[in-house]
């Protein structure tokens, strides 16, 4: 990892990473306000999903429209006096909505959650499976987890609680694993579910892969932390796989409550506006821009935004899922980083941005 960084400093990136680098403005004061902490966390985000975004993109697949809304997701900053507005993609895919909707949905179901009497951690999983068949395994697994609940219903036992379907894949056998987490209330409800599961996918399940432990009170943060992991064991990045998964979820709701656990929405609010205390009142567009560890926000002056410096970590973790991402804008032999360059998508992206 430290080579590529390496290389991508004293290659051609280096002359915009310098110049922003001059330019940049930080402020001394030794810390930052809450609100442009938030703002840096957000570009660590924007940047392993831009790196993310490009691969997917390139696949041309039926999801390019929504692969292009997540590029364009707080890619510009209005400021206008204290305050910036800027649009959301609301996209599974997009890291910077995702630490959204994790907040909200903590915020939404966790005290829900804390108050059950004797929560217990369910997964439920059902046998691995090629990628044509995942889209009608899901729907399955769906419709099967509802006969369930339904059996119990009738028997008496009543399931409270909350389930989150996700989907890993393993990239040794090119396989996909969807399963279920779940919250249950109570010993009895969260043995029977796995018995009953167990007993509606005889040809999928094994005992081994159904498991009940007590739910900690971290049990809702983990629950809300991701939809799928994005990335292999060893840190690479499969778009194909992954937009598999996408187009298999398409639709579908990843997070479930049930037995009278109120619903929370996942859906991010597109259009938001926060406040700015760390920079003067003004009317300023601020536009994301690679540059390395000062990959951040820029006006047209070259002035930093959030005024972040990306970790080592954040770094290595994006020339590790994208190798191009840095030199991209130069590197235009390779067939994989031309695809965002058609003048028709120019011209939606130029639009769009000044919308
Ligand atoms: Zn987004």
């Amino acid at each position: 990892m430290a080579k590529l960084a390496t290389q991508t400093e004293t290659g051609c990136c280096s002359v915009s990473l310098d110049t922003s680098a001059q330019l940049r403005k930080v402020s001394n004061d030794g810390g930052c306000s809450a609100s442009q902490n938030s703002y840096q966390k957000r570009s660590q985000a924007k940047l392993v999903t831009d790196a993310l975004i490009f691969p997917l993109i390139d696949l041309k697949s039926p999801l390019l429209k929504s692969y292009w809304q997540t590029w364009r997701c707080t890619r510009v900053l209005l400021q206008d006096g204290p305050t910036v507005k800027t649009r959301f993609c609301n996209q599974r895919f997009c890291l910077v909505c995702n630490r959204i909707r994790t907040a909200r949905l903590i915020a939404g179901y966790g005290e829900q959650l804390q108050s059950l009497v004797n929560p217990y951690m369910v997964t439920l999983t059902t046998k691995n499976v090629d990628a044509p068949e995942l889209k009608e395994t899901i729907n399955g697994m769906l419709k099967d987890l509802t006969r369930c609940k339904d059996r119990m219903r009738k028997n008496g036992v009543k399931l409270i609680g909350i389930r989150k379907i996700e989907v890993t894949y393993n990239s040794e056998t090119q396989q996909f694993h969807p399963h279920y987490h779940l919250i249950v209330d109570g010993c009895v409800p969260s043995f029977r579910l796995v018995a009953e599961w167990r007993k509606q996918r005889p040809e999928t399940t094994n005992v081994k892969g159904q498991h009940i432990t007590h739910a900690d009170v971290d049990a809702p943060n983990e629950l809300f932390k991701y939809f799928t992991k994005m990335l292999n064991k060893d840190g690479s990045f499969t778009p194909e796989a992954m937009d598999v998964v996408f187009r298999a979820m398409k639709g579908k709701r990843t997070f479930q409550p049930f037995g009278g656990i109120k619903r929370c929405s996942e859906d991010v609010e597109v259009e938001q506006e926060h406040t700015v205390d760390w920079k003067p009142p003004q009317t300023e567009i601020w536009t994301f821009e690679k540059a390395n560890e000062h990959s951040d926000w820029y006006n047209a002056s070259g002035e930093a935004f959030s005024e972040v410096q990306q970790t080592e970590r954040t770094m290595a973790l994006v020339n590790k899922i994208n190798p191009n991402y840095f030199i991209q804008n130069t590197d235009i032999d390779k067939p994989n980083t031309i695809a965002w360059q058609s003048e028709e998508e120019k011209n939606n992206l130029t639009q769009s941005e000044h919308r």
